[in-house]
Formats: C-alpha cells, sequence, structure tokens
C-alpha cells in the first residue's frame, strides 16, 4: 500500500520524496489499515462468547455508539452516531459488545443504509432476539468536502427487525429513548 500512496501523491502533482511527505506514504498506508481493520475481524471474535441467559423481555437499548467509518463511493470519512435495540428473547449479549459490532462493519468500506442493516442483522442472528432496531445518523465528507458541499445534512438510516417492524408501541418506545 506504501508504493500506491507514494504513485497518489505524485499523480496529484506532488513530490513524494520532498521532506514533509518523505514518510507519508507509510503514515497513510497504516492509517488506512487502521480505518479498514473491520476486514481483519470476524462476529465471533468480537462477540467472544459474551451472551448471558436472561429472563428480561423488556427493551435493551445501547445508545450513542460513536461511528467512524469511510464511504465505499468516495473512501471518505462518514461520521456520527448509532443507536441499538433489541427485545431479548432468553438471553442478552454484553454491552460492550453492542459496541464492538457497530465497530467491526463500521471499520470496513461500505454506504450508511447496508451498515445499519448488517448491525441489525447480526445482533438478530447472535442474540436470537425477538426483535431488533437500529439507527444510524451521520455526516458524510463526501457531501461537506466536495459534491454539493452541504455542510450541515444529517442522514438517517433505519432498520427494524421483528417486533421492531411488525408492533408500532415497540419503535415507538425505541424512537422516543432515543430522542
Ligand atoms: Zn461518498
Amino acid at each position: 500500500m506504501n508504493e500506491h500512496y507514494a504513485r497518489i501523491i505524485e499523480a496529484i502533482g506532488e513530490d513524494p520524496q520532498r521532506p514533509g511527505l518523505k514518510d507519508t506514504p507509510e503514515r497513510a498506508a497504516k492509517a488506512m489499515a487502521y480505518l479498514t481493520r473491520g476486514y481483519q475481524q470476524t462476529v465471533d471474535d468480537v462477540v467472544n462468547g459474551a451472551l448471558f441467559p436472561s429472563d428480561c423481555s423488556e427493551m435493551v437499548l445501547v445508545k450513542d455508539i460513536e461511528l467512524y467509518s469511510l464511504c465505499e463511493h468516495h473512501l471518505l470519512p462518514f461520521i456520527g452516531k448509532a443507536h441499538v435495540a433489541y427485545i431479548p428473547d432468553g438471553q442478552v449479549v454484553g454491552l460492550s459488545k453492542v459496541a464492538r459490532i457497530v465497530d467491526m462493519f463500521a471499520r470496513r468500506l461500505q454506504i450508511q443504509e447496508q451498515l445499519t442493516v448488517e448491525v441489525a442483522e447480526t445482533i438478530q442472528k447472535v442474540t436470537g432476539a425477538a426483535g431488533v432496531g437500529v439507527i444510524v445518523e451521520a455526516k458524510h465528507m463526501c457531501m461537506m468536502m466536495r459534491g454539493v458541499e452541504k455542510q450541515n445534512s444529517v442522514m438517517k438510516t433505519s432498520a427494524m427487525l421483528g417486533t421492531f417492524r411488525s408492533n408500532q408501541a415497540t419503535r415507538n418506545e425505541f424512537l422516543s429513548l432515543i430522542r
């Protein structure tokens, strides 16, 4: 990747040998590897068996999970928050694992819509929940720094599974809790 970054620096009309840029290809490659480290992880690694039997059938909500991702169309960041809720059916997953699942998918190339659905389906699969709701709100650098240059637009996406889809009251409870 270092070599490719050196070529990109050349292609934009810069000199990759000048002192300020000499180590940039290596740093940029390391940064990119970090930003896409989700490819090195699996759901099993991330959850690591942190599932616990529970009689709870009330909504579990983890809100304001910080989210940093790269859009797959421009390789530019989108940054925001994810809110994840589910209704357990016999077991719960460790709370920090919910945030780690969001992070694992966020650290891959994405469009926000797909990220939202992947998180919801994974929580569903891992916990066997009666329902899952995920809302992601994010600002996209590809809109803010280029193209239409809309600085304040926030994109919101949602995925509702099971009772979150079929039961209006459940959905409303989720929406009012994250408001
Ligand atoms: Zn984009």
